[in-house]
């Protein structure tokens, strides 16, 4: 009986634990709402460009410096690692992107985006219309709540504020630095990205895939030039392109299964400078997303097979069949690990109720956050999306058959206050969850 006991005890008291500090999760995210909000006007207002987050780098490190952390600055470029450790516990990975984009902000908010100076000092438009000054400064506000409640973890926070994640290249190159040989291996990392669709209040979460692997692909396609008025003389890549780029759209429709998604766009193609001139070659460029490796290395097989076999009907010698060229930078899909987003997902219902937290569907857009989930250390992720329009703006909108301005929109607007509330608190709620002692 007393065996029975304590193990019913010891099945009930995690969650019965995290029951009661979740009242003090609560008030201390509410207490730091109001600060990250103020920085994250400051941020929205200065945004700066991928690779030239320099005054923002700046800021976070201070932020960082003043909360308590070990800072380490101009990692692999811009970036800024923090480490606070707080006693044996699991080490909880935590990162925010810095850089904004070239969008010339049309929001008319009191804070909009002032130009910056590009590396060649013209001024140029800048925006964070891609929520990354909601990030920072949630993150902010939510390792502020950690180490207010420091008493209630134990662990080490390790955190990141990564340049470039519009390029796809901060958090490969932290990565490539040593981030988890100079710095501990973390084991779990979480992040998180606003949503317009979704509601303040609400966060997206689903395991397995979130967002796409994106690939680039170039395909130059090789003919024989001539006049146009002498076709027969000549082999012509433009005849042979066009075929290329019907038949690549069957290798979704013909050749993978229906349950499984990718996409091939042929974003560019370029050739000839003349009507009467057949050119000697075509350039095209493809982006690629998919969400298995088993499906991507398909689809790349069948676009060599497809440009091969199109030159060769078209009379073009085995040697100068299409130059198929996949360029080597990547971003691996985001593929969140079942059982850490179960947890979030338990943590983030005691916060905010089950009834805020909506099962997304994969997005075909990239985001470099998977990046961390793929190296051999095999660390298991989880991002979670966070709701950014008011309710009520969402049922004006709706009432209008309108939709919220979308990620990189000019006019983009979120319900910052509230966004960055829930961020603070659902944040601050996964991580405590993982490192209650
Ligand atoms: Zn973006
Ligand atoms: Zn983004």
């Amino acid at each position: 009986m007393i065996r029975f006991i304590f193990i019913l005890f010891v099945l009930v008291l995690p969650t019965g634990a995290f029951a009661q500090i979740k009242n003090l999760i609560k008030e201390e995210a509410s207490k730091q709402t109001a600060y990250a909000l103020e920085l994250c006007k400051y941020l929205h207002e200065n945004p700066e460009l991928s690779f030239q987050e320099f005054e923002t780098s700046v800021r976070m490190a201070s932020e960082l410096k003043e909360i308590g952390f070990e800072v380490t600055e101009k990692f692999a470029g811009n970036s800024v690692v923090g480490i606070y450790k707080n006693g044996e516990g699991p080490t909880v990975f935590l990162r925010t992107d810095m850089d904004a984009l070239p969008v010339k902000e049309n929001t008319g908010l009191p804070f909009a985006s002032k130009k910056m100076a590009d590396l060649d000092g013209n001024q140029v438009s800048v925006m964070h219309a891609c929520g990354h000054d909601i990030h920072m400064s949630t993150w902010t506000g939510t390792l502020r709540t950690l180490v207010a409640l420091k008493d209630e973890w134990k662990g080490t926070l390790m955190v990141i504020a990564q340049q470039a994640e519009e390029y796809s290249g901060g958090a490969g190159q932290a990565i490539d630095a040593g981030l988890f040989s100079k710095f501990p291996v973390p084991d779990y990392a979480l992040a998180y990205h606003i949503n317009p669709e979704l509601e303040t209040g609400q966060i997206g979460l689903r395991g397995g895939p979130v967002f796409a692997g994106v690939k680039t692909v170039e395909i130059t396609v090789y003919g024989k030039g001539g006049h146009g008025a002498y076709p027969q003389k000549c082999i012509d890549p433009i005849v042979i392109s066009s075929r290329i780029v019907n038949d690549l759209q069957t290798i979704v429709s013909r050749e993978l299964s229906p349950t499984e998604p990718a996409v091939v766009t042929v974003g560019s193609i370029h050739g000839g400078t003349r009507p009467n001139i057949i050119p000697d070659e075509v350039k095209m460029e493809l982006t690629l997303r998919y969400f298995s490796d088993e499906t991507i290395a398909k689809v790349i097989a069948s676009i060599k097979r497809i440009s091969a076999n199109a030159a060769r009907v078209a009379g073009v010698p085995e040697d100068k069949l299409p130059l198929v060229y996949v360029l080597p930078s990547e971003t691996p899909p985001v593929l969140n690990d079942e059982a850490l987003s179960t947890k979030v997902s338990k943590f983030a219902t005691e916060i905010i109720g089950q009834e805020n937290i909506i099962e997304t569907q994969p997005e075909m857009v990239g985001e470099d956050f998977g990046k961390y989930g793929r190296t051999e250390e095999d660390i298991p992720i989880c991002l979670i999306w966070l709701g950014s329009t008011s309710p009520e703006e969402m049922q004006r909108l709706k009432a209008e058959g309108k939709a919220p301005y979308p990620l990189h929109s000019p006019q983009l607007n979120p319900d910052y206050e509230n966004t960055i509330k829930t961020g603070i608190e659902v944040m601050s709620g996964n991580v405590i969850g993982l490192m209650n002692k």
